[in-house]
Order: structure tokens, then sequence, then C-alpha cells
């Protein structure tokens, strides 16, 4: 049974919840997924799930909390979207904490004006089919470090990226009813207990 947590700081944190529980259930893998606030809480879990939100709170709560130290100490393996996409980056073009986990730079906001929210159907790195993307004044990666892997881009713009035991989505793979993101993370968290 893995124990993966969803950081209930701010943002879209039940949906996530729900879409962890159906991935885990169609896989038919043991997972406990619950609703996490403090360090402590989080130092439990095999896997955290940071959601979609407004990634300047959630980062500062992050830090208020030390959940920055705790996911760094115990190498916890991490999923962010969206926001949580923007505080998984190393670098951004606002003054905010971020975590740093994945080495890239992100720009928030990044669609512009006319693409506040938008659908598109992402033909992501081995993924047989398209999965869809839901963006909502989404971020993308405009430069990946070394070891990061570029699991998919509109144009040139990256929209989900994977290092290590992290992974970044810039849509929200928790709006839609589509599994295979929240599977692939319950299966790499699976991977780091074993
Ligand atoms: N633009 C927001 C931010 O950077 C993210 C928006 C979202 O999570 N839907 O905080």
């Amino acid at each position: 049974m893995v124990k993966i947590g969803i950081l209930n700081l701010q943002g879209d944190v039940s949906e996530h919840q729900t879409m962890t529980q159906q991935a885990a259930l169609k896989r038919g893998l043991e997972a406990e997924v619950l609703k996490v606030k403090t360090a402590t809480e989080v130092a439990a879990c095999d896997g955290i799930i940071i959601s979609g939100g407004e990634s300047t709170v959630i980062g500062r709560l992050i830090k208020e909390n030390g959940i920055d130290k705790v996911l760094k100490e115990k190498k916890i393996p991490v999923m962010g979207t969206c926001a949580g996409m923007v505080l998984l980056g190393r670098e951004t073009d606002f003054q905010q904490p971020l975590l740093g986990l994945i080495p890239m730079k992100v720009k928030r906001n990044g669609f512009g004006r006319q693409k506040l929210s938008f659908e598109a159907d992402l033909k992501l790195k081995s993924m047989e089919t398209q999965y869809p993307g839901v963006f909502i004044r989404a971020p993308f990666a405009y430069e990946v470090g070394e070891g990061a892997v570029v699991l998919g881009q509109i144009q040139d713009k990256i929209i989900a990226v994977a290092y290590k035991n992290y992974l970044a989505t810039a849509f929200h793979p928790e709006l839609t009813e589509d599994t295979r993101i929240h599977e692939y993370f319950i299966e790499e968290v699976l991977n780091c207990v074993e």
C-alpha cells in the first residue's frame, strides 16, 4: 500500500484526490490518498501531488510550513500540475519561492491573455493515444537542464517534463476523465518504495 498526499494548502485539491483514487482503482493498485498540510503529514507520504492554484500562495505556505525541506531531504516523488509545475521549476519570471526540484525555467501564465484557458489534444511521449489537455492560465517551460525529459510540447512551449522522481504538467489532468497521468505517477511512486 502506498500513501499519496495531495498538498492541501490552496487550489483544486479534491479533484486530484478523486482522480488519484480512480487511477489506483483502475490499475488495481493499493493506494491511500489523503489531503496533507503539515511537514509531518508530508513526511509520512510516499508521493505528493501539488495542484493547480496560485503558485505564489502555495509556494509561500510550503516554505512557512517547512514542507520544502521534507520533500528534499526525504526525496519524496512529486507531481505538480499547473501552479505545481511552476513550483517544481528552478526559475520563473516572478519573484516567488520555488522548490527547484526540476532543472527548468518556467514562464508563468505563459500562453497569454487570448488563451487564458483552452483545451488541446496532446501527443505525449510514451502515450499511444492523445491526451486531453486542459489549460487554465497555464505556464510553460522554455529551458530544461540535463536529465530532464520533455514529455510534450505545444510548438516550442514545453508542457510536460519528467526528471528523476518528479513530474510536471502545465495542464490539469485532474480536470479530465483520463486517469493516465495519475496512473503514471502512482507507478513511479510504487517503483520508489519497492
Ligand atoms: N498562473 C497560475 C500560477 O502561476 C497557475 C494557474 C493554475 O494553476 N491554473 O500560479
